[in-house]
């Protein structure tokens, strides 16, 4: 049975069985490994009858390019982004976090804060899309300061290699800075709270990666595999959340 944990921000727990036969849990963003292990090891017999459900349900066809936008079940992760989200987001009425959408609303309190499938940001900030724009990055800015910053400590134990300094800034265009092995810097853009979890683990591990073989050379990848197996699958499903980078 294959395991897909999407991490998010919400404080919550859910596992649900896909058609596939694979499950796919959601697991709030600071949960242990062991946590989340301990909890399908519990529900066992409950995801095991799902899944023959599930099954039975689609004949046992695998319809993964048709998710369905209004199943509650289905992962927001794997909804395709239609052309409505992404005006949506370059208009400052949606943002993705780790993969999943929120919805921008006015709210009458001055600090921008998440709550249940939304982002409030006050009213002034909200009038126009250039003040929401401008409201959503510090709040991207925040995030990331506060959650990949643990994510990139994660992957420094993993490498056993500490970076001389780490920062999220707007890199024009691009996901990280690919630096040079003596400088040893993790440069992340501060959009990329925005990407599912797996997509934002490619990237950190390309950046420490660089720690050990500079510039993109067939010794680099090889290096990057050794950390990241389905390296060239990441990479190639990044480039969908790439207009972010736009915004
Ligand atoms: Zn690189």
């Amino acid at each position: 049975m294959k395991v897909y944990i999407q991490r998010t921000l919400k404080r919550t727990l859910k596992i649900c069985p896909q058609s596939d036969g694979s499950v796919t849990v959601i697991a709030y963003q600071f949960l242990s490994q062991k946590a989340i292990a301990d909890h399908i090891a519990e529900n066992l017999p409950w995801i095991l009858e799902h899944l023959k459900k599930v099954a039975k349900h689609d004949g046992g066809l695998v319809k993964k390019s048709q998710p369905d936008a209004t199943s509650s079940e289905m992962p927001r992760e794997y909804l395709e982004l239609s052309n409505q989200v992404i005006k949506d987001i370059f208009a400052g009425k949606s943002i993705l976090l780790c993969g999943q959408l929120y919805t921008c609303n006015a709210s009458t309190n001055s600090q921008t804060h998440l709550q249940d499938d939304c982002l409030y940001i006050a009213d002034k900030q909200f009038a126009t899309r250039e003040l929401r724009l401008k409201a959503i990055k510090t709040f991207l800015k925040r995030m990331s300061n506060s959650v990949l910053s643990q994510e990139v400590s994660k992957w420094g134990s993993y490498f056993a290699l500490c970076p001389t300094k780490i920062q999220f800034k707007d890199l024009h265009g691009r996901w990280c800075s690919c630096s040079d092995a003596e400088l040893r810097a993790i440069v992340l853009d501060y959009r990329l709270i925005q990407l599912p979890q797996h997509l934002q683990e490619y990237v950190i591990a390309h950046a420490f990666a660089h720690f050990a073989k500079s510039g993109h050379t067939v010794d680099y990848f090889e290096h990057l595999a050794c950390y990241i197996r389905d390296y060239k699958e990441r990479q190639k499903s990044i480039s969908s959340y790439d207009f972010l980078l736009d915004v």
